[in-house]
């Protein structure tokens, strides 16, 4: 592929930069996540940024104009993230705009698109996903929890786990089983639904550094209206599964991580022996191969492909590059790099590094783990045979 913009994505690069220039003074500019939750709302700075995005127009970016989105192309998407990623910004989108937001899109009735898709650009609507289960989750289409038509609502039943920031979210997308005689994959249905009804219990799982974000929801019989179910009935599988057409490359990931070594190189001064440097050097280059995947992976769809197992090996490398990163910056900066924020001015960047190895954990898990991501590069990518 040819790495230099086109005129039309240098120009576009030039507009996104002005806006960033423009909307996003200093205090915007570390990736930074709000205090409350990372997906909308939380702290009034974050609120600002999203509110200044918003107005932009850019806070949907692949979403179709019709619905409120910008309606960017693939190319546009990745510059965005791009460009936003390079000056330290995060993108406010969160679940209700990334995920659930083009489901509703895809699948869903027109008067469903109406009530559902408003609440989230204005923030109203913070979703939180409810898809693993204590015995579903790389299995993802063994969950159990029931949903039983009863006239114009389902009545739910069961549990799910990991549901992150489900304190703080108050609408939920989620998988349920509607047929349990049908094979696994055809008896599960689609449904979204507000947290605050009767039979509803958020319960925090405390991990190890004392954060609430993950949790556990259990339903006992919650009455859910059956226009909260999008697309038919038993076609949840393939609804959840759906591939859409918008960047999915993880350039704002790779761009971060090399953001963050950039800032932590001249902090190293006087702790490197060769054997670190040589490390350091590892890690940078390795961000950049991590870069260069997401360049391809925009470019297949740029041409209309679909990434399958390129999609596996940027989650499969990103997600172990920054856990392997992490490992180092926290064994580089011995004990202080064990400090969290409020050190008494111990703390390495702000508590970062200590911070990010905690954080850097679960990306290897998260979204499908690396183990699923390894049997889909052999296989799909391969060809090797199962088993
Ligand atoms: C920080 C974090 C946030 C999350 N947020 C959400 C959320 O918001 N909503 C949500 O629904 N879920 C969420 N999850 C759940 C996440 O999707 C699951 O943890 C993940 O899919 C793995 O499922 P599991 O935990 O049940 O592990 P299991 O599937 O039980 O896996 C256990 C081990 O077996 C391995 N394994 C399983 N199957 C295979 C296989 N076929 N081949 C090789 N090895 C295999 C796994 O790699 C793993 O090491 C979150 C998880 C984390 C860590």
């Amino acid at each position: 592929m040819d790495y230099r913009d086109s005129t039309e994505q240098q120009a576009w690069r030039g507009e996104v930069r002005a806006f960033l220039e423009a909307e996003a003074p200093g205090e915007y500019r570390v990736m930074r996540r709000p205090a409350v939750d990372s997906y909308g709302r939380g702290d009034e700075l974050f609120q600002t940024w999203r509110n200044r995005v918003a107005r932009r127009g850019w806070l949907a970016s692949h979403w179709p104009k019709e619905y409120g989105g910008a309606g960017m192309s693939v190319m546009e998407q990745f510059v965005l993230k791009e460009e936003f990623a390079l000056s330290g910004c995060a993108h406010p989108g969160g679940r209700g705009v990334e995920m659930v937001g083009p489901t509703i899109i895809l699948h869903a009735t027109d008067e469903q698109r109406d009530e559902l898709l408003p609440p989230i650009l204005s923030g109203e609507h913070i979703y939180c996903q409810g898809f693993s289960e204590p015995g579903a989750g790389s299995d993802l289409a063994a969950v159990q929890l029931r949903a039983v038509r009863d006239g114009d609502e389902y009545v739910l039943n069961g549990q799910k786990i990991w549901t992150s920031n489900a304190l703080s979210c108050n609408w939920i997308f989620l998988l349920a089983r509607t047929d349990p005689d049908a094979p696994k994959h055809k008896g599960i249905s689609y449904f979204v639904m507000p947290m605050d009804v009767p039979g509803v219990t958020v319960r925090p799982i405390i991990d190890m550094v004392g954060g609430n974000e993950l949790c556990e929801t259990f339903y006992e019989d919650v009455r859910v209206p059956a226009s909260y179910r999008i697309g038919e009935e038993n076609r949840g599988w393939y609804i959840a599964m759906t591939t859409l057409d918008f960047e999915r490359s993880g350039i704002a990931g790779a761009v971060a991580l090399q953001q963050r070594m950039i800032r932590l190189a001249p902090t190293l001064k006087g702790r490197l022996t060769d054997e670190r440097r040589a490390l350091f050097a590892d890690l940078y280059l390795s961000s950049e191969v991590a870069r260069q995947m997401a360049y391809h992976v925009a470019s297949l769809q740029d041409r209309g492909q679909v990434p399958n197992y390129e999609a596996s090996m940027v989650k499969l490398f990103s997600s172990e590059l920054t856990r392997r990163f992490d490992t180092a910056m926290v064994s580089f900066f011995g004990l202080q790099g064990q400090l969290y924020a409020g050190s008494n001015g111990y703390d390495v960047d702000e508590g970062r590094v200590a911070r990010a190895l905690s954080g850097s954990i679960p990306t290897t898990i998260a979204g499908g783990t690396s183990e699923v991501q390894r049997g889909i590069i052999a296989g799909r990518g391969l060809g090797l045979p199962r088993g």
